[in-house]
């Protein structure tokens, strides 16, 4: 559990100073369904991030987001906690699942700095490099960056100069990048192999693909 591992880092160590930091990264995303390319892009930040453990947020009700094109927020936490149950340092939360109203990045990050405000954490967001290309759009988007550090994962080739333009020098610096080959798979293209009736096979985890069809989801296009 998340808890046990802040505990067991965080706590180490005699007096304040000695304590240490307990590297934690939020994966954020709607995960509609949640693919090898997320999973790969988590693992890879675990590595380069150095970061303790990542616990993967699904969105509960996203402020952007048509929600009859979503599958329902409990078929996507259950798929995300099949996708990561094989990995000891993935986690999933149901933060946003399970919080009343719209789910806004800021409260998530700060329900997580709340939470263990008596160890010493520092967060890494993850997501999406389209999705940190609206940053500037989201609720106090200046507060985000100044709780943690932003990830944005990207297939390699992606055009920085675009995100620099877009965000503004200052937030670009406040980015850090990751570049994940898998993430040429995409939820989109999932949902739509899936209405089409093509093969989603290597493109998911086979327990991700069982419950897919097992709940008949993303059977119409959208
Ligand atoms: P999205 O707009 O659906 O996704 C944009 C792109 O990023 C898609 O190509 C998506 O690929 C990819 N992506 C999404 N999450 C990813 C992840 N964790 N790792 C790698 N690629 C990822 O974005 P979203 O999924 O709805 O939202 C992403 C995160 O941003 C969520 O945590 C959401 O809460 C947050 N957000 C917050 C606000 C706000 O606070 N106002 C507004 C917008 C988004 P796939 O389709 O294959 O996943």
């Amino acid at each position: 559990m998340l808890k046990d591992s802040i505990r067991s880092k965080a706590s180490s160590g005699t007096g304040t100073k000695r304590k240490k930091t307990f590297r934690l990264g939020i994966m954020g995303g709607t995960f509609n369904p949640i693919h090898y390319g997320h999973l790969v892009a988590a693992e890879q930040a675990r590595c380069k991030f150095k970061l303790d453990e990542v616990t993967f947020v699904p969105s509960g009700t996203p402020p952007h987001k048509e929600p009859r094109k979503m599958a329902d927020s409990e078929h996507r936490y259950l798929m995300t906690v099949l996708a990561t149950s094989n990995n000891p340092y993935f986690s999933v939360s149901r933060q946003e699942i399970d919080r009343e109203g719209l789910s806004y990045a800021v409260d998530t990050i700060q329900y997580f700095l709340d939470e263990y405000s008596e160890y010493k954490i520092k967060i890494y967001f993850i997501t999406g490099m389209d999705a940190v290309m609206e940053i500037l759009t989201w609720r106090n988007p200046e507060t985000i960056m100044e709780l943690c550090t932003i990830i944005a994962a990207t297939r390699p080739g992606f055009d920085m100069e675009a995100l620099k333009h877009h965000i503004g020098r200052k937030n670009f610096r406040a980015v850090k990048l990751l570049r994940a080959s898998a993430l040429a798979i995409s939820s989109t293209d999932i949902r739509e192999r899936l209405a089409g009736g093509l093969p989603i096979k290597y493109l998911l985890p086979e327990t991700v693909e069982q419950y897919i069809r097992k709940k008949q989801l993303y059977l119409e296009t959208g």
